[in-house]
């Protein structure tokens, strides 16, 4: 098995910009080489305490630099049951009706929004104006003129706007695109991203158009929109769609069963991604250039990632994903850390404007382009 210490002197830490408590944290053990941190800690209230949410609050344990103090819900008893567990204090408890009163709490710095897509544009702009840095799960809003006013309420706010892209700190992830970026694969030609899953509950908030704001998408399919940009490492400049329905029952109007779409980088290269909530076993990647390749199988689950490149299995560490991130996104607030991958609201931006065109180009089947 690698040691920490043997993939850091390999690897060199800088290079995946990872912090030697991040990795840490992926054994959740003292680390015996790294002085204790004495630093500022992110103290965070987590908004929604639902399935994503306590997975963020459950690895939030292992955390050096961020730490749970508080939370925002609709539901008491899920606000009892945190306390106990997390040992929040009552005055870090608010609902969403008075959590604009937050901003007289002088013991949280951040908001991290984990409800459904449709609440997170009012939700994060109030957090705005309670002078909260926010962290917004993705997709940041349900279109770009929403992520757009978001954008724009915490730069007016002066706090800091992160969306919880974790795969941006994922260090077998870093390492296609440290390779990408050395000319590993030497010019990069095509990305395939395949992202889906059988979505079950016919009742859940991720059909109803209301609160997801659309379909897969939405949801899954802006994992290989995403990962199709810092795979490719290139913003797109035309995009192409497809949709099919199966099961228009379940599938409402406007919510999407499975679309595929096409992207075009300026490069020439060229990438092909399916997103689906009607077909399992979709989490690959695969990125090809003229002299190498990469593939990620699963490139963007909860982990293990796994992978490998023409050089050979990928075997950097398996991480906790979410106590990485919120780790990074501390020391991208209080020390003006600059990820590989950007995780700022303007790279949730990027997404909902390349979002709005695939479904502009699946309704109208024309292509469109994309300014930069
Ligand atoms: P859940 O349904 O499990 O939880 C959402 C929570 O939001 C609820 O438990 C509830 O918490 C709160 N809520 C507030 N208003 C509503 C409402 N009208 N309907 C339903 N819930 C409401 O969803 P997830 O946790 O799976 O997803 C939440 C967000 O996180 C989504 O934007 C999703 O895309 C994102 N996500 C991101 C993942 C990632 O890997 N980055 C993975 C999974 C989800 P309460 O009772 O406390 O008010």
């Amino acid at each position: 098995m690698n040691t920490r210490r043997d993939f850091l002197q390999k690897m060199g830490a800088s290079a995946l910009m990872l912090k030697l408590g991040s990795v840490a944290a992926f054994a959740n053990v003292p680390d015996p080489i790294e002085p204790p941190y004495k630093g500022k800690v992110l103290r965070v209230a987590i908004m929604g305490l639902g399935g994503y949410g306590n997975r963020v609050a459950e690895a939030m344990k292992a955390c050096t630099k961020a730490k749970l103090v508080g939370v925002i819900s609709g539901t008491p008893s899920k606000i009892k049951d945190w306390q106990t567990k997390y040992n929040i204090p009552e005055k870090n408890c608010y609902n969403y009706e008075n959590f604009d009163q937050v901003k007289n709490n002088p013991d949280i710095d951040a908001i991290y929004v984990i409800t459904p897509n449709a609440l997170h544009h009012n939700q994060v702009i109030r957090a705005a104006k309670a002078g909260k840095h926010v962290i917004c799960e993705k997709p940041m809003a349900l279109n770009a003129k929403e992520g757009q006013e978001m954008v724009d309420a915490c730069k007016k706010a002066n706090v800091m706007l992160l969306v919880g892209y974790r795969m941006h700190f994922e260090p077998r992830t870093l390492e296609v695109i440290r390779m990408r970026n050395a000319g590993e694969f030497g010019k990069v030609m095509f990305f395939q991203g395949l992202c889906g899953f059988k979505a079950g509950d016919p009742n859940q908030w991720r059909l109803n158009k209301a609160l997801a704001g659309g379909g897969s998408m939405m949801d899954i399919g802006i994992y290989a929109l995403n990962g199709a940009r810092y795979m490719v490492g290139e913003e797109p400049i035309w995009v192409t769609a497809q949709e099919t329905k199966t099961d228009p029952v379940k599938f409402k109007d406007g919510v999407d069963e499975t679309i595929q779409f096409q992207l075009g980088f300026p490069s020439g290269a060229v990438a092909s991604c399916l997103s689906s909530y009607n077909i399992n076993h979709l989490d690959r990647f695969f990125v090809s250039g003229d002299k190498g390749f990469a593939e990620m199988q699963p490139s963007t689950g909860y982990g293990p990632i796994r992978g490998r490149t023409h050089k050979g299995e990928l075997t950097q560490p398996i991480t906790t994903h979410q106590t990485v991130q919120m780790d990074e996104m501390a020391a991208i607030i209080f020390e003006d850390h600059k990820p590989v991958v950007a995780v700022n609201g303007e790279e949730g931006l990027k997404d909902l404007k390349i979002i709005d065109a695939i479904y502009q180009a699946a309704k109208t089947g024309k292509k469109v382009e994309l300014s930069a």
